[in-house]
């Protein structure tokens, strides 16, 4: 029987219709929640990027900004630029949208995004909350993920999944958040030897090593889930996941297309993220006013 298709464009509407009452609820308590995307430099796919992520927010109802530096500004001149945006209480999300232009050290930079604000998840003060599986901010690739899973109802805890990829805002993070789900993980990653019979013993199977094809019908246990996170640019300019989906469509149990599939959760977590952190900002303790 040819696997269901897990439509990634439907459950995102759903995560966006349910943060519409949580951002009312913010606004009764006099919260807008905000977002701010820094591009730096003119890379065409990041413009059309921090567009998506302006018009989400608008279409949900978040205040957003959209911010650009030339590409051979200075680091000092990005720093300051994002300590602004740290400061700026309108402000509960910060992402500097990537790739950046060469001469820019992205780590320096990502590191100094607030980790209360850091929507993107990439600090590493939020990072190490995910391997300690504590309350922190995600990277909204995995989250969206386990939003796909947890939207078809497939059963995590006890299974074996195998996650193909190892970056850490990608396949790492989605590795630990299944770990910390009770899934027992295998991470394959380039220099994994017999990537097809690791493949092959998996539950859930998520390709996100950006190699158009990587993932063959042998790689798929019958009934298996396989969730697609890959996006290749193919040479007659369609886009194509890491899966062979016509022949792994026949025999896994669920599948994700690409384009349509994990990608447009992507956005809708990081909105998620922003609603995520306006509430923890607006529950957190205020301090008193200095005397
Ligand atoms: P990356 O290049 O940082 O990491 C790729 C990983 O894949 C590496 O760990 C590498 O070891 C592994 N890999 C490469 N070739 C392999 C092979 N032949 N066999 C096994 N492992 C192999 O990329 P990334 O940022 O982690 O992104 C991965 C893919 O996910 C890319 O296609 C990217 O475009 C896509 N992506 C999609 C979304 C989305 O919204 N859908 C978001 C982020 C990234």
């Amino acid at each position: 029987m040819p696997a269901r298709i897990l439509d990634g464009v439907a459950i995102a509407r759903h995560i966006y219709a349910s943060l519409v009452p949580r951002i009312a609820a913010l606004k009764l308590r006099g919260v807008h929640p905000g977002l701010a995307a820094l591009q730096i430099g003119d890379n065409a796919a990041s413009r059309i990027y921090v567009r998506n992520k302006v018009r989400a927010c608008t279409e949900v109802g978040i205040y957003s900004e959209a911010h650009h530096l030339d590409a051979d500004c200075s680091e000092a001149a990005v720093l300051k630029t994002l300590e602004k945006l740290n400061r700026n209480p309108q402000l509960h999300g910060v992402i500097v949208q990537l790739p950046l232009p060469p001469g820019l050290n992205a780590q320096r930079l990502l590191q100094t995004v607030d980790m209360d604000k850091d929507v993107d998840g990439f600090n590493w003060a939020n990072l190490g909350a995910l391997v300690d599986a504590r309350k922190g901010l995600v990277p909204c690739t995995p989250l969206g993920v386990m939003a796909i899973l947890d939207d078809a109802g497939i059963a995590i805890e006890g299974r074996h999944a195998v996650v193909i990829g190892r970056s850490p805002s990608v396949g790492k993070s989605i590795a630990l958040l299944l770990i910390n789900r009770g899934a027992t993980v295998t991470v394959c990653h380039s220099k994994t030897r017999d990537l097809v019979n690791h493949a092959a013993r998996a539950d859930i199977l998520i390709a996100a090593a950006g190699r158009a094809g990587l993932v063959t019908v042998d790689m798929v246990k019958p009934g298996a889930a396989v969730i697609d996170v890959g996006i290749n640019r193919l040479a007659d300019g369609k886009l194509a996941g890491d899966v062979a989906f016509a022949a792994a469509s026949e025999q896994a149990g669920w599948i994700t297309p690409v384009p349509g599939g994990v990608g447009p959760m992507t956005v809708a977590m990081l909105i998620a993220n922003t609603v995520t952190a306006a509430e923890r900002i607006a529950d957190a303790p205020k301090l008193p006013a200095a005397v």
